[in-house]
């Protein structure tokens, strides 16, 4: 054991410790500070912080601190709902576990499973997957979930909604009963109370947003709104993106597949750098898009809500909703992507003819004082 340290007056492993130091985590973030003495204590945390604010660390820190690293049981399980989530998360995780020689596995579909196994085999104390990979590794018996103590549910929102709930349960079932279970999202919405219920034990509730409301954004995102018609969207995008900076970093979202390919090489022939990610895609081609946006050799990105949750790239300047979301949720978890840890950033919403009911609920719950109506000069 290599004794402990303080890291802003939390106790954890001097390893750990110096691991975060080298990261750059001078002192933890207020959701940080606020959940990880509750993760040490090996309680049950539902944990609800904005978007940016470090929520990853929230649970990484605690996690790689408790996991045995000299045991070759996986001890530790992160689930995520996209593989660009799954890849971020584990290699921020093995950053901070790093100099404490914690094993970290990323495990998702699309990649061969073979190369898993394999690493798989060496014994890890951490998996950080996508349930319907997990549990096809559950299923062949490469991954043995009887040994976790600290399940953790990063966009928890989303990964107990119907798409996921069942992979939840079929998952969570196969972890021991006396295992910690955390949550961690900016939404926490009001029907996962009942799953919460289920799978938690007596948890601590963190709420570092607005109670009355739930729902809260960053104040240094900039929420701008115009109204059109979607037949002008192609003329107003390219008002829009003609107007910014050329440093920008651009993140387009739009509702379907067909739609992300047909504007990205709709504004790839005019001359605009960009690029198109969904899920329709192979693994391989979605990873070089992702890299390249990552590394910002690519400066823009039309996606579907493939890259509304977690993904972190603090150059993003702006969010552009060309289709609104679904609901207000994942509108904060899109513009989320821009304005991370501090930093300024802009989000643009086209408000469509089918829209007016979703941008009246965010005016109501996000409050007016924080947006900003505009008008396109073809009006
Ligand atoms: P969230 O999950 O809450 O959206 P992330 O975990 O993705 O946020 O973290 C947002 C950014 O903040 C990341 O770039 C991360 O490296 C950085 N970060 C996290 N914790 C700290 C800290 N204690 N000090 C400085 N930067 C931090
Ligand atoms: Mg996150």
């Amino acid at each position: 054991m290599d004794g402990t340290d303080s890291w802003g007056g939390l106790e954890l492993s001097k390893s750990i410790v110096s691991a975060i130091i080298e990261m750059g985590y001078k002192a933890p973030s207020e959701i940080q500070a606020a959940s990880i003495p509750w993760m040490l204590e090996r309680r049950d945390v539902v944990a609800q912080a904005v978007t940016g604010s470090g929520k990853t660390a929230a649970f990484g820190i605690p996690m790689c601190d408790v996991v045995d690293p000299n045991s070759r049981d996986v001890q530790g399980l992160v689930l995520v709902p996209t593989r660009e989530l799954a890849q971020q998360v584990t290699r921020e995780l093995m950053l901070i576990g790093r100099n404490r020689g914690v094993g970290v596995i990323a495990v998702y579909g699309g990649e061969p499973i073979a190369r898993q196994i394999k690493a798989l085999e060496k014994g890890m104390s951490i998996v950080v997957g996508t349930p319907g990979r997990v549990k096809d590794h559950m299923n062949r018996r490469t991954l043995d979930l009887s040994y976790v103590r600290m399940a953790v549910l990063d966009e928890a929102d989303e990964m107990l909604d119907i798409g996921f709930a069942d992979d939840m349960e079929y998952i969570l079932k196969r972890t021991p009963g006396t295992r910690q279970t955390a949550l961690f999202s900016a939404t926490i919405p009001g029907f996962i109370r009942g799953l919460i219920r289920k799978h938690l034990n007596d948890p601590r509730w963190i709420q570092l947003v607005s109670d009355a409301k739930g729902i809260e954004t960053v104040d240094e995102v900039d929420q701008i709104f115009y109204d059109v018609a979607g037949q002008d969207k192609p003329d107003g995008i390219m008002e829009i993106l003609d107007e910014i900076d050329s440093d920008s970093q651009v993140l387009i979202f739009r509702k379907m597949q067909v739609g992300v390919d047909r504007l990205a090489k709709g504004l790839a022939s005019e001359g605009f750098p960009a690029q198109g990610i969904h899920g329709g895609m192979s693994q391989t081609e979605r990873n070089r898009v992702m890299n390249s946006f990552r590394d910002g050799s690519l400066r823009m990105l039309v996606a579907t809500n493939l890259a509304a949750r977690g993904l972190d790239i603090p150059t993003i300047s702006h969010v552009i909703n060309y289709d609104m979301p679904e609901n207000i949720e994942e509108y904060v978890h899109r513009i989320g992507r821009t304005a991370r840890m501090g930093k300024r950033g802009t989000a643009i919403s086209f408000i469509g003819e089918w829209d007016f009911e979703l941008h009246e609920t965010i005016v109501a719950k996000i409050g007016a004082e924080k947006m900003i109506k505009r008008q396109f000069s073809f009006y």
